[in-house]
C-alpha cells in the first residue's frame, strides 16, 4: 500500500500549537524568577540611576573654575568636604572649591563636572588617605563631565522588560534595580510524562534479559526542566492499553498542562498509545515528514493536550526539540525566538531520504564562516552521536543529498557546550 501523505513538521507544528492557552500567573520571588516567563510588563517606578552621579572618582568642581586648567597651568581649589557613595549629607561647591567624590555618589549641590583623581595631584588610590585641604587640576572638565544624569539609563514610566520575556540573569539585575522584588510571572506548565514499553524498566533496577533502561523518562523530564517546565513523573506503563489509560488518568488527576509519552505509537503489535488515545480522547494526527520521529501522535485526553513521541531516544530528543518546546512555550507565554540557526559548509557528503531531515552534528568555526560534520551513526536509538553533537543539521523535505561543501542550514542546541572550552571547535578526531 502506497503510504498516506504526511503532514510537513510545519503543518504539524501549526496543530500543535493552535488551541494552546497560557497557563496562569503568579508573583513570584526575585531570587526564584531566573528562567521564569514575565506575565505582565514592567514599567520603571523611577529613573536609572534615581539620581545625578559621578562616573569616576575624583572631584567635583565647577567646569567654569577649571577652563585654564593645564598640565603645565594647574588650578587650585579650595576643598570643602567629600560626597561619597550611600552618604546622605552633601557639601555644597561654592566658586574657587571642590569637594572629593567617589563613583556613583550623588554630584553635590554647586558643583556641574567632575574632574578625575588622576588629572589632579592628589595621591591615588585615595583609599584611606585623609581628605586634602586643597587639590591642584592639571586638565580642563567641561560641565556634565564625568555625571551620569538620572534617567541615564532608564526613564521614569518606560516599559523596561516585555510581556512574554524570559527572564535573563541580567533581566533579573534590572528587576532588582528597580525594587521589583516579586515579578509576575507564568505559573511552571506542568506536563505529565510517563514511558511506555513491557522491555522499559527504571534506572535503578536490574536489567534482565530483553530489558532496557527508561532512558527516555529522564531524559523528558530534563528536557522539561531545562524548558522551564515542572515535570510530572509517572514512571512506565506496560504495554497494554489499561495500563496506558490508567497513567493517562493519573496525569488528569495530577491537573497536568500537557500529557507526554514515549513509545508505542507506531506500528507494531504492541503499540497501544495512539489506539487509546483515539477510543477515550481525541487524535488529531499520528504521523509527521520527519527524520527521525516520523511516528508522532497528537490529541487530548479530558481537554488535557496529549503529546506522543517516538520511542527511539533521538527520535525522542528532537521531536521535543521541534514541537514540545514551542508548544511549552505557548503554554507559558513565552515569546521565544527559537533556536539560533546559522549556515554551515559540509565537510563531507549526506545522503537522506527525503523527508525533513534533523541530523545530529558537530559545527566549529573557521575562518570565513561555519563547517559541519555528522557526529557519526544516525541510527535513532544511538544517543552518543546527539551526545556529541553540538548543533543539528536540517535538510528540508525533498532533499536525498548534498554534496561536500554544500550549504546546510545549522541549529545550535541550546546549551550543548557552545560556551564552554568545547565551543565551536575544530574536533580533534
Ligand atoms: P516503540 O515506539 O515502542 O516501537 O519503541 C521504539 C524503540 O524505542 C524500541 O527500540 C524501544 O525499545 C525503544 N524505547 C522505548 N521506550 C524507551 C525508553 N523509555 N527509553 C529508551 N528506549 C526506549
Ligand atoms: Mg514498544
Amino acid at each position: 500500500m502506497p503510504d498516506k501523505p504526511l503532514l510537513s513538521v510545519e503543518q504539524a507544528l501549526e496543530r500543535l500549537t493552535a488551541d494552546l492557552k497560557p497557563v496562569g500567573a503568579e508573583a513570584i520571588p526575585l531570587v526564584e524568577a531566573l528562567g521564569r516567563v514575565l506575565a505582565e510588563p514592567v514599567r520603571a517606578s523611577h529613573p536609572l540611576p534615581p539620581f545625578a552621579n559621578s562616573s569616576m572618582d575624583g572631584f567635583a568642581v565647577r567646569a567654569a573654575d577649571v577652563q585654564q586648567a593645564a598640565s603645565d597651568q594647574p588650578v587650585q581649589l579650595a576643598v570643602v568636604g567629600e560626597a561619597a557613595a550611600g552618604a546622605e549629607a552633601l557639601p555644597s561647591v561654592g566658586p574657587g572649591q571642590a569637594a572629593r567624590i567617589t563613583t556613583g555618589a550623588p554630584i553635590p549641590p554647586g558643583a556641574d563636572a567632575v574632574v578625575p583623581v588622576e588629572a589632579t595631584d592628589s595621591p591615588e588610590p585615595m583609599a584611606g588617605q585623609a581628605l586634602p585641604k586643597q587639590i591642584a587640576v592639571g586638565r580642563s572638565v567641561a560641565a556634565g563631565d564625568y555625571i551620569r544624569p538620572a534617567g541615564l539609563d532608564v526613564q521614569a514610566g518606560s516599559v523596561v522588560l516585555e510581556h512574554g520575556r524570559v527572564l535573563q540573569p541580567q533581566d533579573i539585575g534590572l528587576l532588582a534595580a528597580l525594587g521589583v522584588d516579586r515579578p509576575l510571572v507564568s505559573r511552571k506548565v506542568r506536563v505529565a510524562v510517563f514511558s511506555t514499553g513491557d522491555e522499559v524498566v527504571e534506572v535503578d533496577k536490574p536489567l534482565r534479559p530483553g530489558k532496557i533502561r527508561d532512558s527516555n523518562g529522564y531524559m523528558l523530564a530534563a528536557l522539561l526542566q531545562q524548558a522551564g517546565a515542572e515535570p510530572l513523573r509517572l514512571g512506565i506503563a506496560a504495554d497494554t492499553p489499561q495500563a496506558v489509560e490508567d497513567q493517562l488518568n493519573r496525569a488528569s488527576e495530577a491537573r497536568a498542562d500537557l500529557i507526554l509519552t514515549s513509545a508505542g505509537v507506531s506500528m507494531g503489535a504492541h503499540d497501544f498509545v495512539r489506539q487509546v488515545i483515539e477510543q477515550h480522547g481525541r487524535l488529531d494526527f499520528w504521523r509527521v515528514n520527519i527524520r527521525p520521529g516520523k511516528p508522532l501522535v497528537y490529541g487530548g485526553y479530558r481537554n488535557i493536550p496529549f503529546v506522543g513521541l517516538p520511542g527511539n531516544p533521538v527520535s525522542a530528543w528532537v521531536t521535543f526539540y521541534l514541537f514540545v518546546a514551542p508548544m511549552l512555550d505557548a503554554l507559558r507565554g513565552a515569546v521565544s525566538g527559537g533556536p539560533l540557526v546559522v549556515d554551515a559548509e559540509l565537510v563531507e557528503p549526506i545522503e537522506s531520504d527525503g523527508r525533513e531531515s534533523y541530523l545530529r552534528a558537530h559545527l566549529w568555526r573557521v575562518s570565513d564562516g561555519y563547517v559541519a560534520r555528522l557526529t557519526g551513526s544516525q541510527d535513532s536509538g544511538v544517543l552518543t552521536s546527539l551526545v556529541e553533537a553540538n548543533a543539528l543539521l536540517r535538510l528540508p523535505a525533498g532533499t536525498l543529498g548534498l554534496k561536500a561543501g554544500d550549504k546546510v542550514e545549522t541549529w545550535l542546541i541550546a546549551g550543548a557546550g557552545h560556551e564552554s572550552r568545547h565551543s565551536l571547535r575544530r574536533p580533534s578526531a
